[in-house]
């Protein structure tokens, strides 16, 4: 069988795995060495090159995932999204950005951009014509994040890069939420891949890099630039992430359809005002979503009825954990106007239609009757406790 035919699992499992040639070993082996030969050699290899065995070999993985031609793997999702913004940006040149972003990417363009002399427009709203008003004759790129942080609104990747194609734009995306699992943006016209691997492909919560995926050509001028920054990651973490994807698929899943379930457990709750899930025909982007993504992945936002304080329900959590980050096996939840959104504002975030009651719900792989079960009875924790003030 062609390797461009393996399955999902298949390459999750086996695809860029280093032989071990002494020993025969089932899996790959480690090498932590920092220097390496440089005479009578293929490649000269170093770390911060991207090139050690590891290094290489779950690159390879990270571009069969993606179905393109190259990958590189990073020390964090931001030296990916930085390194791979500047690689295609210089003094002079102008962005578009899709109005809703993870916040890292965000605070990036807004505090450093300025300072290279390159600018940006952010969309008024994700919908074609939004980004054709916003491209300009200095356009150089357009990067988009879908499903977006934390309302899951779905951006028409299609549309996106008909339009990029046009102007002879490059498109980017930032592929964490769904993971290449949910979606295959190169499917859609979309370049460039960005994946904060610090989330599914991960998976534990213990490992923080970063991934990108694209043509060789577009890889090669990301490696010119990244090899300068010195965004690389060290092969002890290489390895980890490479073990941790072998799951991904099963993994995702998994959360895929605990997630779905939960959402239209959580719809039909008094106590709950709203389900911002992707997979609910209720969701407005849910036809897009359908025709884009293969499953609708393993994250939500709800909202809370205004008589449920957000801090206590947290806090009467016992199985799920009130924590940053996502996409671990294990359930977690945050509420963004207390954490990733906080700085924008009561106003911006009224805007934005971030409400103080919305809960971010990461689903992990527990048994869905367990998560229901926290849920319930930590509203009923709250419930009783505002019965007794109002006593
Ligand atoms: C976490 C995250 C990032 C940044 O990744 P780090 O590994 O924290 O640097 C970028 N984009 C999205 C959507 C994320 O969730």
């Amino acid at each position: 069988m062609s390797k461009s035919n393996q399955g999902l699992n298949t390459i999750c499992t086996h695809t860029g795995e280093v032989k071990d040639e002494q020993f025969q070993g089932a899996v790959s082996p480690i090498f932590m060495s920092s220097s390496y030969a440089f005479m009578d050699v293929d490649v000269k290899r170093y770390p911060r090159y991207f090139n050690t065995p590891n290094q290489e070999g779950l690159s390879k993985k990270i571009a069969a995932l993606e179905k393109t031609e190259a990958g590189m793997i990073f020390g964090s999702g931001m030296a990916a999204v930085s390194t791979t913004l500047l690689a295609f940006l210089r003094s002079g040149d102008h962005i578009v950005l899709q109005e809703t972003l993870y916040g890292g990417t965000y605070n990036l363009v807004v505090e450093e951009f300025d300072k290279y002399g390159i600018t940006y427009t952010f969309t008024e709203d994700l919908s074609e014509a939004a980004f054709a008003k916003a491209i300009t004759p200095q356009t150089k790129v357009i990067y988009i994040e879908t499903p977006s942080n934390p309302l899951m609104k779905v951006t028409d990747m299609e549309m996106v890069s008909a339009l990029a194609k046009k102007h002879g734009i490059v498109t980017m995306i930032d592929n964490t939420f769904a993971s290449p699992v949910n979606q295959k943006p190169k499917d859609f016209g979309i370049d460039i891949m960005i994946h904060s691997a610090t989330k599914y492909m991960g998976g534990h919560s213990d490992i923080c890099a970063g991934a990108v995926a694209a043509s060789q050509e577009h890889i090669d001028r990301i490696w010119n630039l990244g090899k300068n920054l010195g965004g690389s990651l060290s092969d002890l973490m290489v390895w980890m992430l490479e073990r941790s994807i072998k799951t991904m698929a099963l993994r995702v899943k998994a959360q895929n359809r605990n997630a779905k379930k939960l959402a239209k457990w959580l719809d039909k709750k008094e106590q709950i005002d709203k389900v911002y899930y992707p997979g609910l025909k209720s969701h407005p982007d849910y036809a897009l979503a359908k025709k884009q993504m293969s499953g609708f992945g393993g994250m939500m936002s709800f909202e809370l009825a205004p008589h449920i304080d957000a801090e206590e329900f947290q806090k009467a959590l016992k199985l799920i954990k009130p924590s940053m980050s996502l996409a671990g096996v294990e359930s977690t939840m945050l509420c963004p106007a207390q954490t990733s959104h906080f700085l924008l504002g009561e106003e911006e975030r009224a805007k934005q239609g971030i409400a103080d009651g919305l809960i971010r719900f990461s689903v992990g792989i527990e048994e869905k009757k367990d998560l229901m079960a926290d849920i319930d009875q930590a509203l009923e924790v709250v419930l009783k406790k505002a019965t007794i003030v109002a006593d």
